[in-house]
């Protein structure tokens, strides 16, 4: 196989609008502890189930004009841009992992932060039972991506890197407890893991993209008086795009050192 990207894209793509699909059960059902996989999606007004027909991603929404066949309740746009966000990054993360063994456990991470930010822009919370399960895959597909790609030091920088991350966090956290909640420091591990895997310099500068996005974001809504003194933003979502960022482009080359 001479050059897989542009199929392995094309089909995470297709998979994470469906991935997205199932996010949105998550994103919905999560917070209010609801199981993820029964009973099958209803509308929330008029309690019709969901049919097939009805729930193809982005597709359905645009075909029902965003409103429910039955009772013509209005369907939220955030369910077609999940979809549509998750594909985007799935091909985004196919496109950069083709070629790695390690394209399953980035995948597994790219949707479990789009869960994680959009709860976490809705209800302030990291909830564990996302972040669980999802630190209870990525270490095993790690060891396999290691197993597989003959690279067991990638995988201990992974998990040093995981508890490097947890470690800085937690000082921060205890530091200063109003700015950021346990939950990010949770959330942490698991970007620390992703971004070890890839090398030191990617976990620093994963963390330092999402201490960059909350302060500049934070500091001009404060400028335009829509976030007021004493409110503060939730920081799951900038602590991912930071992470994220750096998985998709990698740490800038530094040289510090004069030849
Ligand atoms: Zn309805």
């Amino acid at each position: 196989m001479e050059n897989l990207t542009p199929f392995v894209t094309v089909v995470c793509g297709v998979l994470g609008l469906v991935i997205g699909s199932f996010l949105n059960v998550v994103i919905w059902r999560v917070p209010r502890k609801e199981s993820v996989v029964a009973p099958r999606s209803k509308c929330p007004t008029c309690d019709t189930p969901i049919s097939n027909r009805d729930n193809i991603p982005v597709v359905s929404w645009l075909a029902l004009r965003g409103k429910c066949r039955t009772c013509a309740a209005t369907i939220s746009a955030r369910y077609p841009l999940v979809e549509f966000a998750t594909g985007m990054l799935f091909a985004a993360i196919g496109a950069r992992y083709a070629h790695s063994w390690a394209l399953p456990a980035y995948l597994v991470l790219g949707a479990a932060l789009i869960a994680i930010s959009a709860i976490d822009v809705e209800h302030y919370i990291i909830p564990n039972r996302i972040v669980y399960p999802v630190g209870f895959a990525l270490v095993p597909l790690f060891a396999l991506a290691a197993l597989l790609g003959h690279d067991w030091h990638a995988f201990e920088r992974a998990l040093l890197g995981a508890l490097a991350a947890f470690g800085v966090l937690l000082v921060i956290h205890l530091i200063s407890p109003g700015g950021m909640g346990f939950g990010d420091v949770r959330l942490c591990f698991l970007l620390g893991l992703a971004l070890g895997w890839l090398g030191w310099p990617e976990v620093y500068f994963g963390l330092l993209a999402g201490f960059m996005y909350g302060s500049v974001i934070g500091v001009t809504l404060m400028a335009l008086r829509v976030l007021k003194r004493g409110e503060h933003l939730p920081f799951g979502p900038f602590l991912a795009a930071g992470a994220i960022t750096i998985v998709l482009l990698g740490a800038p080359v530094l040289h510090f050192a004069p030849r």
